[in-house]
Formats: structure tokens, C-alpha cells, sequence
């Protein structure tokens, strides 16, 4: 497919022998946080897709926002700096922030920043970047929005491509993964897979466990930007004329499965049993996961592997770890390490 080739990929796909054993399960992780260093984790595939479409536009600034500590501003803002392009960054903040993960790459990068409140952010940040846009056009500039997460139309084939790459390294393993999780922040990650298992009909379960809001809320976002990269997929030669109309008409909120109940006590805020979940797959596999997205989804998956849990009737389990190191680094000093 035609995109910037930005990211390293494929990413590699590791069997997690200990928490197999544990759970008596085959679970395996593909490693998309090791997409990159300055990029990691999952918003770079959104990004390639993205950003190539900003560049033929011939826009040299990039507008996106998220929290304080978004993976994704961070990953734009590094994708821009490398491209010789200007990013500006809309934050939510509740308080002034320290220069610490995410943000203080964000700043390290070159990034503008404006910051807005939780209200602001939630009714008026589409408004917001508009303004910012404005500004920066009447300096000269050609701004391209990118809304939050990078979820809408285009960004969705972010992850469309990586359920392909997932297909193609199931052949090469000789396995075939029945089911695929991935932690869910804005959607257009898990849309994007579904969307590539459903017109391909690879006929397994993906699942997105939500760390924020509930399952009612990202399945309308999910059939909506997944209708939205329909016309992006026949561009592409992905799919037919014919195919965008079935698939606009037949795609709806059921067609995407959530997990709503790991939230836990809000985004970004952490139960002390996440934590400690962290730490003990920390120890278990060497691998680290963030406390904001993958640390709750596969806390949700330890619960749900248990005996009545959503999972117990899958066998090959392929978790997607879409990163997040960098917003671990904020809270190491009231970490439980012991
Ligand atoms: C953004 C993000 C997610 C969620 O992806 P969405 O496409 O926004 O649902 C998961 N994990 C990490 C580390 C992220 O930064």
C-alpha cells in the first residue's frame, strides 16, 4: 500500500512461554512498540498513512492533541521534526505541567504547545486546532489536522495494514492466531484490524479492551472511520468500486468488540492491582507494559483468561503492544517496584 515507510516492520511476533504456561494458553506479542525509538508504538502505522496524504497536499505543519502525555502528539511531533515539517500540539492539562515523559519530547523535538483544560478538550478541541490552524496559515504555513489518536479515515489503514502483516507472519510461523487484543484509547486502532479481518474474511475474534469511556462509544467510532477509509481502501486498490457501497451499507457498531470494563478508576489513573500487574509481567517476560493503555489490557486479559472469562475459549492469543514506555516514566518514583 502507499504510504511513508517510516516504521520498522514487520514487527516481531514473540511467544510468551511463562504466561502461556500460567494461563495455559498460546499467548504471543507483537512487538509494535518497537516501531521506532522517538515514534514508537502504534500511532507511527496511522501516521505513514496520515502524513503521506499531508505531504501530497503539500502541507508543512502538523496540528494534532491529546493529553499531557499522548504517545501519539509525541509520535507527530517526531514524524514532523524528521520530515522537516513544523508541529504544533494542543494539550489537556489540569494542572502546569512538568517537563517529564512524553511532553518534555514533545518540547525536546520542537514542538508548539498550547495547552487547554479537561473542558475545553472535550467540547472544543476540533474548534481549538481550527483556530491554531488559522493562526499559523496567516504566518504562511499549510497546516493538516490530525484529529485525536490520529482515528479517522486514513489513519485506520494504519492498522488495516498491520492485520495483513499479522496474516503473512501467521503463514510464516505456520500458526494461526484466533484471536487478536489490543488496548483501546480512540479506536482507530482496533477498527483498522477489524476492518481488514472482516473484508478478508479472516474470521477471528479482535478484541479492543477500552482504557477510557465505554464499548457503546467506540463502536460508533469504530463502524463510522472504518465507513471513512473505505473510499481511502479503493484509492489504494485495496478494494472495488462495489465493495466501498456493500461495505458502507452493511458496516455497524456490532461489527467492533470491546471489553469496557478496565478502565479501572480513569484514564491515565492506575489501581494499585494494575500496577502490581505490571510489575509482575515486568518479571514474568521482560517486557514492560504502560500503566495508561497496555498495562489495563492485559490486565483485562489475565482476568478474562480466567475460568467463565471472555477468553477462555480462544487458544492462540496475539496481544498487540502499541507501546507507551515514555508514560510509565512519570509515575516510577511512587512505583511499587518491591
Ligand atoms: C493511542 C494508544 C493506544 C490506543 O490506540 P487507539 O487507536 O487510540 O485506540 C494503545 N496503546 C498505546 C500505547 C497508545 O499510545
Amino acid at each position: 500500500m502507499k504510504k511513508l515507510a517510516l516504521a520498522n516492520l514487520p514487527t516481531k511476533i514473540q511467544h510468551f512461554s511463562r504466561w502461556s504456561d500460567e494461563c495455559g494458553k498460546q499467548i504471543y506479542v507483537k512487538r509494535d512498540d518497537q516501531t521506532g525509538s522517538e515514534w514508537s508504538g502504534n500511532k507511527i502505522r496511522k501516521l505513514e498513512f496520515a502524513v503521506d496524504e499531508a505531504l501530497a497536499q503539500g502541507c508543512n505543519l502538523l496540528i494534532t492533541c491529546g493529553g499531557i502525555q499522548s504517545n501519539h502528539c509525541r509520535a507527530t511531533v517526531a514524524v514532523a521534526t524528521h520530515l522537516g515539517l513544523k508541529s504544533a500540539v494542543l494539550l489537556r492539562i489540569s494542572e502546569y505541567p512538568p517537563l517529564e515523559g512524553n511532553y518534555f519530547l514533545d518540547r525536546l523535538m520542537g514542538a508548539d504547545v498550547r495547552f487547554c483544560t479537561r473542558e475545553e478538550y472535550r467540547d472544543h478541541r476540533g474548534d481549538i486546532m481550527q483556530e491554531m490552524a488559522d493562526a499559523y496559515a496567516a504566518q504562511g504555513y499549510k497546516p493538516y489536522i490530525i484529529p485525536e489518536g490520529a482515528s479517522f479515515g486514513v489513519g485506520v489503514l494504519g492498522y488495516y495494514a498491520a492485520m495483513k502483516e499479522i496474516v503473512e507472519q501467521e503463514q510464516e510461523m505456520g500458526i494461526r492466531f484466533d484471536t487478536v487484543v489490543v488496548a483501546t484509547g480512540s479506536g482507530g486502532t482496533l477498527a483498522g484490524l477489524q476492518l481488514a479481518n472482516l473484508i478478508h474474511g479472516y474470521g477471528k475474534r479482535v478484541i479492543g479492551v477500552c482504557v477510557c469511556d465505554d464499548a457503546a462509544y467506540f463502536q460508533d467510532i469504530a463502524a463510522r472511520i472504518s465507513c471513512e477509509a473505505l473510499p481511502y481502501l479503493f484509492n489504494q486498490g485495496e478494494i472495488s468500486e462495489h465493495e466501498v457501497s456493500k461495505w458502507a451499507a452493511s458496516l455497524k457498531p456490532s461489527d467492533f468488540e470491546f471489553f469496557e470494563e478496565y478502565v479501572g478508576i480513569g484514564y491515565a489513573l492506575s489501581r494499585p492491582e494494575e500496577l502490581e500487574h505490571i510489575r509482575r509481567m515486568a518479571r514474568l517476560e521482560a517486557t514492560v507494559f504502560d500503566p495508561v493503555y497496555t498495562g489495563k489490557a492485559t490486565y483485562g486479559m489475565v482476568c478474562e483468561l480466567r475460568e467463565g472469562g471472555r477468553l477462555r475459549s480462544s487458544e492462540n492469543i496475539l496481544f498487540i503492544h502499541t507501546g507507551g514506555l515514555f508514560g510509565l516514566f512519570p509515575i516510577s518514583r511512587t512505583f511499587p517496584v518491591d
